[in-house]
């Protein structure tokens, strides 16, 4: 009997001692960062010992990489999540993906360059104000006496720009280009009439003309593009030829009547002149919300992309005039 206890005594203590080395192994084979090991300890007492569930930001597990994040505010072992603190902006992350996106977010951040890093320090403030007026800030480009050939010129310009325009056009015009007046439709431009003679001494010989003036150019637009539009301009502005009762036939006739506040003098300088006109004017005026007047010349349209370059870098949406808008009018 003595003799087989002691076998399986051998044996026991053989297959015991094989455990404690094979125990011993794995212990002492795991990561020698002593972080790690009081990581485990630490997240291990801190479940037992207290209903507190965040590890201490430098006792993070090992399964869990230490990027660099900004600030790790806290991590929860329960939860499996991390509270952290990436410029200035407190993310609650899962510690799988969402922290390897968080840490993708900071590399491409990092990666801005030292420029923009700068920009954003120094001018936080001042990105809040552009970004506060930009949308405000609106101006009207209004277009008269075409179309023309270079229409389609303009068109594309403001496409390019994003910017929308409403066009107030000559009846003949239309008939000329009406391709034209089809695409300024197409692409989500106003568009409105301002009679067919463009002389004085025709169309102000009474309120009736002016009227019929408009109603001719109206009729044109709607054949052409199935739009019955009542936005009007008078040729030269409402002053000083639409009195009262000019006014009241225009208006008893359904049609909207503008004129504008901002003129670019672009038929008299017919340069880069009118561009610089019309910014100076832009800067000093008291007016939020400004309507200008420009033509559809050929001189206008070689400096027109500086004039929306400098509306769009400065945080302008050029946008176009609707019927429901109270009118501006002189
Ligand atoms: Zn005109």
């Amino acid at each position: 009997m003595r003799k087989k206890i002691n076998i399986y005594e051998k044996a026991l203590i053989g297959v015991v001692l094989l455990l404690l080395l094979l125990f011993a192994w794995t212990m002492y084979s795991k990561p020698e960062d002593p972080n790690v090991a009081n990581a485990n300890t630490s997240a291990e007492k801190s479940k037992k010992e207290t209903e507190q569930n965040d590890l201490h930001p430098e006792n993070i597990p090992f399964t869990m990489p230490r990027w660099s994040l900004g600030t790790i505010l806290s991590i929860s072992s329960n939860t499996k999540k991390a509270a952290l603190l990436v410029e200035g902006e407190k993310i609650d992350a899962g510690l799988g993906q969402k922290l390897h996106f968080a840490r993708k977010q900071n590399e491409q951040k990092n990666q801005a360059g030292i420029a923009n890093e700068r920009k954003q320090a120094a001018g936080s403030d001042n990105n809040k104000a552009t970004e506060q007026t930009a949308e405000q800030k609106i101006v009207y480009l209004t277009f008269d006496d075409g179309p023309f050939a270079n229409s389609t010129g303009i068109l594309k310009l403001l496409q390019k720009y994003n910017a929308e325009a409403t066009f107030f056009m000559l009846a003949p015009n239309i008939k000329k280009y009406p391709d034209a007046v089809k695409q300024m439709v197409d692409d989500g431009h106003a568009v409105g009439m301002h009679g067919v003679t463009h002389d004085v001494k025709q169309i102000y010989q009474s309120p009736q003309t002016v009227v019929d003036e408009m109603l001719a150019g109206q009729s044109e637009i709607e054949a052409l593009t199935g739009v019955k539009t009542n936005l009007i301009r008078v040729p030269y502005g409402s002053k000083p030829h639409m009195k009262d009762h000019y006014l009241d036939a225009v208006n008893q006739a359904g049609f909207k009547m503008w004129d504008w506040n901002l003129d670019s003098l672009d038929w008299k300088y017919r340069n880069e002149e009118y561009v610089n006109k019309v910014i100076h004017d832009q800067e000093t005026a008291q007016k939020d919300e400004l309507v200008i007047l420009l033509h559809e010349k050929e001189t206008t349209l070689a400096h027109l992309e500086q004039l929306l370059k400098y509306y769009s870098e400065n945080g302008y949406e050029m946008k176009k005039i609707t019927e429901s808008m109270p009118p501006v009018q002189f």
